[in-house]
């Protein structure tokens, strides 16, 4: 294949892998590059930095057959096709299904276990050309916030090897930020798209509960699961929710019609006119003073781009954490009943009878983290403490959602930093669970809430590190969100 000129000029700028999915669209669209050179050129990133001494460790499959999928892509292109995402590589998160392959949620239990269909976010991907890189790393079953609890490691952040990458989706993030993958579909029960984008300097969007399908997401707690995107950028973001989220799917009782596949191009908004409220309990002294400089910074800016900004109170909002702690394992404990060694992937070998190979298959299977939810999920749900956790968690609940309801009249958008604290260190919180359970302080409430929720990369620490910012909307009001970040990204991006 010939490169015009400027094409190579731009490619001695910055290699294939530097482009954003976007990018990549209008290049192949011009001819300029196939997508077997793109996958290539992932492969090559992800081969270069295996032998790393310190790698990513951010795939747990690069799939031997990816550059055979971007060729068929190539040759429907030469065939007039011309698919929204045709030839364009992702990389997906080890809990979401692909047919024939396998599936594992970076569980032993599910060491084995191949999908017997696809999920239909990626039904509607593969059916627009995308070509799925690889399965990325993730805390096992998605329970975690930092990528250490992994039956293959902890994923490494880019930006500083010694640090996490946040989770659960850190093996998604962190592809994305090392340019292995320009795009990764994660998920987000608790904040696990936003984290990780957040620790590791790349954009996250967890769409409004209902906005995509979860039939094929393994379940994790099925009433605040959503699949979610990382990207380097904004347009990707919408590029890919216009094709994911094409449509109520008769599979998901609770998916919704959102009409995002008809949203035309992105464009910069004029911030005038929007009311954006600061949740005043997570801008306070229990955030690192990094975070909240960077913060400070961004509201600098809504406000110089015409918004109005104000603190405000929602009381509630300090029992996110621990709602969400009683919630998310209840749903646990009760979705993760189906692996008991008979249905899916791995069974323990030498038991005498039945109960005991349940209990061997479990035993062997899940990581103490998996394990600590369920204890929680079944004492919470148990007869005797049901009124008094799970039955109070739930009233909470929908007084949050009263409250944010009331909020959302006011203003037009919420911000708030992503993450109280900077990436920290590998084992810093792996033996702590109650300090790793508060970095999820942020995030938690837009899951309780159903709201769509993104994290652009704010700022950084004096040492560099990356601080996510995140904006949180009326349910169903994605399009706010990212005209909002796409604003700022065409001020601070390159
Ligand atoms: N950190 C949270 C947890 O451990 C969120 C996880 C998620 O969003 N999947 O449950």
């Amino acid at each position: 294949m010939s490169f015009p000129v400027f094409w190579i000029s731009m490619m001695n700028d910055r290699r294939l892998n530097g482009l954003t999915l976007s990018e990549m669209r209008r290049a192949l669209q011009a001819g300029e590059v196939s997508s077997v050179e793109l996958v290539e050129a992932f492969r090559n990133a992800w081969e270069e930095d295996s032998s790393n001494e310190k790698p990513v460790n951010g795939y747990v499959e690069f799939f031997a057959d990816a550059a055979q999928q971007a060729r068929k892509a190539d040759e429907a292109r030469a065939a007039g096709g011309h698919g929204k995402l045709l030839g364009l590589p992702i990389a997906v998160k080890d809990n979401i299904q692909i047919a024939g392959r396998l599936t594992t949620c970076a569980s032993n239990i599910l060491q084995g276990y191949r999908a017997p269909y696809s999920a239909t976010v990626i039904e509607r991907l593969e059916a627009a050309g995308a070509v799925f890189l690889g399965r990325a790393n993730m805390d096992e079953f998605a329970m975690g916030s930092s990528c250490e609890y992994s039956c293959y490691g902890a994923v490494r952040n880019p930006h500083d090897r010694d640090r996490t990458a946040g989770g659960s989706s850190g093996g998604s993030a962190a592809l994305v930020a090392a340019k292995q993958a320009p795009f990764a579909l994660g998920s987000d029960t608790g904040g696990s798209v936003r984290l990780p984008a957040s620790f590791c300097g790349v954009y996250g969007l967890k769409p409004s509960y209902g906005t995509l399908s979860r039939y094929g997401l393994v379940a994790f707690g099925s009433s605040l699961d959503q699949i979610g995107f990382l990207a380097r950028s904004v347009e990707d973001l919408q590029l890919v929710l216009s094709v994911a989220a094409a449509g109520v799917d008769p599979r998901d009782q609770t998916s919704e019609k959102t009409g995002f596949e008809n949203a035309g191009p992105l464009r910069a908004r004029s911030l005038s006119g929007l009311t954006i409220g600061i949740p005043g309990q997570l801008v306070s002294e229990a955030v690192d003073p990094q975070v909240l400089q960077v913060f400070d910074e961004f509201r600098r800016w809504l406000e110089s781009a015409g918004a109005k900004t104000r603190v405000i109170s929602i009381p509630v909002l300090d029992a996110c954490v621990a709602m969400y702690y009683i919630i998310a394992p209840a749903e646990a404990s009760s979705n993760l009943s189906r692996f008991d060694g008979v249905k899916y992937g791995r069974r323990a070998a030498g038991a005498e009878n039945l109960d005991a190979m349940y209990e061997k298959t479990r035993e062997e299977g899940f990581g103490p983290e998996v394990k600590r939810r369920i204890l929680i999920g079944n004492y919470v749900l148990s007869s005797g403490y049901y009124d008094a956790y799970y039955k109070k968690a739930q009233g909470v609940r929908a007084l949050l959602q009263q409250r944010m309801d009331a909020v959302f009249e006011e203003v037009d958008l919420l911000a708030s930093p992503t993450s109280p604290t900077p990436p920290f260190r590998l084992g810093e919180k792996v033996d702590d669970p109650l300090a790793m359970y508060l970095t999820d302080i942020c995030t938690t409430p837009a899951n309780l809430t159903k709201s769509p929720a993104l994290s652009l990369p704010g700022g950084r620490t004096s040492d560099g590190l990356p601080v996510g910012v995140q904006l949180t909307g009326r349910r169903f009001c994605e399009m706010t969100l990212l005209e909002t970040a796409y604003s700022w990204e065409r001020e601070h991006a390159g």
